[in-house]
């Protein structure tokens, strides 16, 4: 059989369905399908209005701190040269941190609230919906909610609402109503579904805000244009730094939203090798991982066809990772597109093994990396004292780990 042909761009889907070859798309209940075709009505006159784009551009600047720097990580550099050394390869790439983590509420998701915010004002919404798994999405939702005085509601499991106390009162502090909910297992896919139901009844006057890559379309194309400032200023600065582009970029992946980021800008450069990081948990043979495009199947959840982890019955798996952020039993349908074309290659890395970056980082580097992060550093740990001194790999450190250091504690079985 012949395999159908490479596409000259990895950079102009979706289609005009929505579709990434065979995934994403709207599988939405019919009520619902006014308001996604309006959204993609509105998104594509805002996103060529000047107007929209400078306010955008000006929040971005003085209120969240872009752009983000592009960080030449010395210290880690450094001891990932003296590793190669003593396994007598001599070797060891630079390593750049995109510092995701400087931006205002310590990752990259206040780029897309923002976006999505000041959409919803020129949409005319007067009421802002959004889900929530650990609460960082729910905190940056509440954030540009205060921001631009909007009632807003987040939907979060009531599993997650017990275990991640701190930014619940965060969300409180900020003005938002925190629904927990008890659906299902109480996690970000029930959180997903109750938000989902909730605009159903609300169409007039509610904006969703989506905190990934995933979703019907418009969603996974919105967040990822959004998102993609990270890739395209990275691009940038290390042409400008460097006088040339890296051999490899990494990101971790949940939903998917700052990989996308990071990664589109690049699509195109084939001399650029593109690296995913999945959850693997406690390892991809039993089901205590994350990793939907290694050990997952097709299927359809929360309004698009994509891969997910799921039983051999179909039923959709809660599965597990030591970063809440990466706790998504799926994956924005980009991405699946990507894997199966082979531009992006998706690998998974240990609780243990991104525990293990975290440490690390936050010595030789003086960062504390968020957990997901972590996933992201451990595999440039891996590779780069294999690859030549005078090679360049970028790693996105999506975000801070301060929210971190209680699982961290636990882990190692420190108290704070
Ligand atoms: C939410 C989060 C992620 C995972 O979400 P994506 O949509 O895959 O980017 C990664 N890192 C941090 C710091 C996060 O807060």
């Amino acid at each position: 059989m012949n395999k159908p042909a490479m596409p000259n761009s990895f950079r102009t889907g979706p289609d005009e369905q929505g579709m990434f070859g065979i995934f994403g798309g709207r599988f939405v209940a019919e009520t619902l399908m006014p308001l996604i075709l309006d959204l993609e009505d509105q998104w594509n006159k805002a996103k060529t209005d000047p107007e929209f784009k400078a306010e955008l551009q000006n929040l971005s600047t003085h209120y969240a701190g872009r752009p983000s720097k592009l960080y030449f990580a010395e210290g880690l550099t450094k001891h990932l040269r003296d590793v190669s050394s003593a396994k007598g390869l001599g070797g060891g790439a630079k390593v750049y941190f995109k510092r995701e983590d400087l931006n205002h509420t310590g990752s990259h998701k206040i780029n897309n609230c923002l976006g999505q915010i000041l959409l919803a004002k020129r949409m005319g919404k007067k009421r802002i919906i959004a889900e929530t798994g650990a609460g960082q999405h729910g905190v940056a939702s509440a954030t540009v909610a205060a921001r631009f005085g909007y009632p807003c509601v987040v939907y979060m499991g009531a599993t997650d609402v017990a275990r991640q106390s701190p930014n619940v009162f965060r969300m409180k502090l900020l003005g938002a109503e925190v629904r927990p909910v008890t659906a299902g297992h109480g996690t970000l896919k029930d959180a997903m579904n109750e938000a989902l139901r909730d605009w159903v009844t609300n169409v007039e006057d509610t904006y969703y805000l989506i905190g990934t890559a995933a979703g019907p379309h418009p969603y996974p194309e919105l967040v990822r244009d959004f998102q993609s400032v990270i890739g395209t200023e990275a691009r940038a600065q290390i042409l400008e730094q460097e006088g040339r582009l890296p051999d490899v970029i990494i990101a971790a992946v949940g939903g998917g939203s700052n990989a996308i980021g990071l990664f589109h800008p690049f699509l195109d450069d084939k001399d650029v090798r593109i690296i995913g990081i999945e959850a693997g948990g406690r390892g991809l043979d039993g089901v205590e991982h994350c990793a939907s495009m290694n050990a997952g199947k097709p299927g359809v959840l929360h309004g698009n066809r994509t891969y997910l982890l799921q039983n051999a019955d179909g039923q959709i798996l809660d599965g597990h990772s030591i970063s809440a952020g990466l706790d998504y039993p799926g994956v924005g349908p980009e991405h699946s597109w990507l894997r199966d074309s082979g531009r992006v290659e998706y690998v998974p890395i240990l609780d243990d093994e991104a525990l293990e970056a975290f440490q690390l980082t936050t010595r030789v580097e003086g960062i504390i990396p968020a957990l997901e992060s972590a996933h992201a550093i451990a595999h440039a740990v891996k590779i780069v004292p294999k690859m030549d001194k005078d090679q360049i790999v970028i790693v996105n450190l999506s975000g801070r780990g301060d929210k971190d250091v209680h699982t961290v504690a636990n882990m190692l079985g420190m108290e704070i």
